[in-house]
Order: structure tokens, then sequence, then C-alpha cells
């Protein structure tokens, strides 16, 4: 563990740690453009450097070894004018397009220049020219002339994908980034180069000119594209959607996590938001024609009454499909209301076959809490099959049956969807979007989508983790928990008031679930805790 000073504090760090990191234990930050912890380092850009005692020339902090006794000053005047002196030879070529450049704002060129530049240019040449906005793949746009070489998204390519599409050509003032002949840059973890970039010469087409950076709100949650909980940040421009025709959500982003998803996400878990838009159910409705299965608008309050009437009757067989994309505390409110007090019987279909999967971060179930319904022991052993309730609905068996985000469909073919919804079985639908069971059930309870909502996830690792509200539910859309709660209220079921929230619905969890003793909402914090391996986890693991 070898002491240095750095800045006239000292520090005492593991064997190999580099000036950069060691300065970092300490909070001092020193600019970088080519240095990433998450990749190998290239020491080319020439921005971090540092003054070392007994040293004769300056010297680059990301790839020097701290040793001993080394003092090192990040702030000396001559640290200073060396930084000055590699962003002005940095900004000589660059085009200095920031009106027209989706980075502004968020652009380490601007942002160093206002904090270590602020020289007076002395370049009075011609810049030279470079190609502008390639499209490099499905999701990604280069300008060549804003790129400064650091070089960080040919090292993604070859160390972190291993698909090497990316490469420096040329040498000098003419070398530029670009596609190996050939190639394009389609592979799943594409888009990661834009966040890498630390300038505006890779930018993702789909946000392209839609909103200065400055305009967007941010809110910490998770990926629920696959059950790996990748961490995230959603941008948003809620309280201005007439900026952007309605679009709510405007781009995601990875947030760092070292247990789950480093600094990365995966394409598809990055643009697969769009139907957080489209197709959405807004309103509640009802069937009013039994003949034509006709649906009209209606009230929360007249379909709380009218569901909660079916279910209050003496002795209601009640049949419950619950759904992976629901948080712990819906699932929990579910298991307590429907489950535990009207003895619904409560299935949880399987992941499709067939997702697709990497040995990185994608995994095959396309749901982000099939482990916190396990936790939770939704389905419980003695629960028949999604199948099985359909075929009850069907054969008059069932009084209700509720259907939580799935299309029986997809699930058991249109001819049993249609008779299950022809039958004397009440069928209602709760969920976030539009297809062909929501037109065939009697009452329509539309949700609020994962990102309209607080609550928790348990990734495949049984890493517990919060999902954040970042835009208000959608039209008349109502959190599952909080309609669930309503029904608790018609037909006697107690529930507590605080379950209102989701910090209070966690709190009596993990009371109650041997897998959640000892956490809390709170203390799950920004990164996620692990949940305690349970039985029903090792049961469902080994099956
Ligand atoms: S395109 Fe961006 S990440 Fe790639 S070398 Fe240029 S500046 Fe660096
Ligand atoms: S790997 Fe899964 S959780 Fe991560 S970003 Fe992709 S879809 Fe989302």
């Amino acid at each position: 563990m070898p002491e240095l000073s750095i800045d006239g504090r000292k520090v005492n760090v593991p064997e190999g740690t580099t000036v950069i990191e060691a300065a970092e234990q300490l909070g001092i930050f020193v600019p970088r453009y080519c240095y990433h912890p998450g990749l190998s380092t290239a020491g080319n850009c020439r921005m971090c450097m540092v003054d070392v005692e007994n040293s004769p020339k300056p010297q680059i902090a990301c790839n020097l070894p701290a040793t001993e006794g080394m003092v090192v000053e990040t702030e000396s005047e001559q640290a200073r004018k060396d930084r000055a002196a590699v962003l002005e030879f940095l900004l000589a070529n660059h085009p200095l397009d920031c009106p027209v450049c989706d980075q502004a704002g968020e652009c380490d060129l601007q942002n160093y220049y206002m904090s270590f530049g602020l020289y007076d240019p002395r370049f009075g040449e011609q810049k030279v020219k470079k190609q502008k906005a390639i499209e490099v793949g499905p999701h990604v746009m280069l300008d060549q002339e804003r790129c400064i070489l650091c070089s960080r998204c040919v090292r993604f390519t070859d160390e972190i994908t291993k698909t090497g599409e990316f490469g420096i050509f040329n040498r000098g003032d003419r070398a530029e980034v670009g596609l190996y002949p050939g190639e394009t840059l389609d592979n799943p973890y594409s888009a990661n180069v834009v966040d890498l970039c630390p300038v505006g010469a890779l930018t993702e087409r789909s946000f392209r000119f839609k909103a200065r950076v400055w305009y967007l709100s941010s809110t910490e949650s998770v990926c629920g594209g696959c059950s790996r909980g990748c961490n995230t940040e959603l941008h948003h421009v809620s309280n201005r959607p007439h900026l952007n025709d309605g679009e709510r959500l405007l781009r995601v982003k990875p947030r760092h996590n070292p247990d789950v998803n480093q600094w990365w996400m995966c394409d598809e878990g990055r643009y697969g938001h769009d139907w957080i838009d489209v197709d959405r159910l807004g309103e509640v409705r009802r069937r009013t024609d039994e003949a034509s299965r006709r649906q009209v608008e209606s009230t929360w309050e007249a379909a709380l009454d009218g569901v909660g009437t079916a279910l209050s009757a003496g002795g209601a067989r009640v049949g419950v499909i619950a759904s992976a994309e629901l948080t712990n505390e819906d699932l929990f409110c579910l298991r307590e209301v429907l489950g535990a007090h009207l003895g619904a019987r409560i299935a949880l279909p399987p992941a499709p076959a067939g997702g697709t999967s990497d040995d990185f971060l994608i995994r095959p179930d396309k749901t982000p809490n099939r482990k916190g319904a396990t936790l939770l022991g939704i389905p419980d052993a003695a629960t028949p099959s999604a199948e099985a309730l359909v075929d009850a609905a069907i054969a008059g068996e069932l009084d209700v049956l509720w259907v939580f985000g799935h299309d029986l469909v997809e699930l058991v073919g249109a001819e049993k969807t249609r008779a299950a919804a022809v039958g004397e079985c009440l069928l209602v639908y709760s969920g976030t979007n539009d297809h062909a069971t929501v037109s065939l059930a009697h009452w329509v309870l539309p949700s609020a989508a994962a990102v309209e909502q607080d609550g928790t996830f348990v990734n495949c690792d049984g890493r517990v983790q919060r999902v954040g509200r970042a835009l208000a539910p959608y039209g008349d859309s109502r959190e599952n928990r909080r309609f669930l709660l309503e029904i608790a209220a018609r037909t006697g079921t107690p529930a507590r008031e605080d379950w209102n929230g989701p910090a209070g619905v966690f709190a009596t969890m993990a009371e109650a679930v041997g897998s959640f003793a000892g956490m809390s909402y709170e203390s799950i914090g920004d990164q996620g805790a692990h949940s305690a391996p349970s039985e029903a986890l090792a049961e469902a693991e080994q099956s």
C-alpha cells in the first residue's frame, strides 16, 4: 500500500493503482479524454498531465503507477499550462459547431475549455475538413470533424464487444476515426460508443436534434428489457411535451453499477421503450353488449365497484394470471388482496422459450421480475398454469378471471381466449398496452408502466433494485398497487394505510417474506442490494 501525496494530501493505495485513480480516491478530478475505467489505457490524449516532484517532464496520470513517497501536483501552474496547450491543439481543427451539436451542454471539450482553457485562439489557418453526419450503424451517427481521436470507441469495439468495427485511419491532422471496409456498427451494444465519446463525434440517431440536453430531467431506474436489470438513467421532458410531439421519454443511458452492468447496456434495452407512448391504454373501459362484445369508456369508480362486487360475492371463485413485469410491491398487494384474502389461485406464465442471450449482459428471460415473483411465492406449487385457469373459466369453474399484462391469445390461442370471454366468467384485464385480449374483456383497467411508478424488481442474480418514476401515469392509468388497495377497501380485505407508497409495502413485505428480511426501501439505495437466498428461489433455480 504505497503512500503518496496529491495536492498536499496523503493517500494510501493498493499496489498497481494509477495516479488518476489515487486522485479520485481523494475526490480530486483530473481531466481526461482517452482514459476510461472500463477500457484499457491508451494514454494518447495527454489531457491528464500532472506535475511530479523530481520528474523533469509532466506525466500522464492515467498511466503513471502510484509509488511510495511520490509527490503530485494536479493544479500547479505548469499542469494548468499543459492542459490549456492540449486543449488549444485539440480545438485547432475542431469545427466549433456547438450550436447544432447534440452534445452541447454535456461535452467535455466545451466543459474543459471553460474550466482549463480560456485562451485566445491563435490558429488562423484553414481548418481540415472531414466527413460529417455518417450513418455508421442503425443507432449511431459519426461526425469525423468533431472527433478528438481519443480512441475510446475503437477500444470499446475491440475489448468489450470484440466486434472490431472501428479503427483510426491516416496520420497527423488527416487522422480520422471510421469503420473498416464492409463493416457496420450494428453489434448488440453499439450505442455505448455514444456514451463513451467525450465530444459530439458520435451521437444517437434517435435523439438527433430532439432536445437540448439542458431541458432534460433525469431519473434513476432499472431497465425492464430482460432479467439482468441494467441500471439506467431515464432522460425525459415530461414538463415540456410540446417540444417533442408528445414523446416523453427521449433517451435512456446506462448508469454505472459494478455488480450488474458496469458502465454498459444493450441496444435492445436502450431503444425498446416506444411502447410507453404508443398503443397505450389510457381510459377505463367496460363491455356493454354481450352479443357484440362492444366496449365503451367508463370510470374508475364504476370499474372498482363492478369488479369489487363480483369478487366479494359469496364463495366467488377467482383466478389471476400475474405478470413478471409487475413490481414486487404490485405482486405483494396482488398476493395479499386477491390471493390471501379472496382465495384467488394465482398463475404466472413461464418466460417464452427462445429469447436471445449472450455471455455478457443479455438474458433470455425478457421480463424484469420473475425472480421477485418467485421470492413472493408466485406461483406456488398448488397453482395451476395460466392455461388451466383459462380452461377453468371456459368450463364455468371460475367466476372472475383477472389477467395482468398478458395477451391470452399468445398464451392459449385465439379460440380458447374467445371461449373464455363469452362464458359466465367475468374477464378483467389490467395492463399498459392494447392487444387482442383487451377488446374481449368485461372490464379494462389501464395500468401505469414501470417508468410511471416507483417500486422494486429482483434481477436474475437475486439483486433487489429500485425502479424510478420518471413520468406521470399515461392518461387515466393507475399503479396496479393503487387500484388493488381500492379493491381491498371494497371487498373488506384488510390492507395497511401505509401501503399507498412503495416504501410502506416494502416494509410489510420485508416482515412477511424471508428473502427481503432486514431490507428497507431506503437501504436498497441507488445500487440495489442482494436478497437473502430462499428455498423458493433454490427450487425455482433447480427446476
Ligand atoms: S469518435 Fe469519439 S470516442 Fe471515437 S475516437 Fe473520436 S472522440 Fe474518441
Ligand atoms: S441486457 Fe437486459 S436489462 Fe440490460 S439493457 Fe439489455 S435488455 Fe435491458
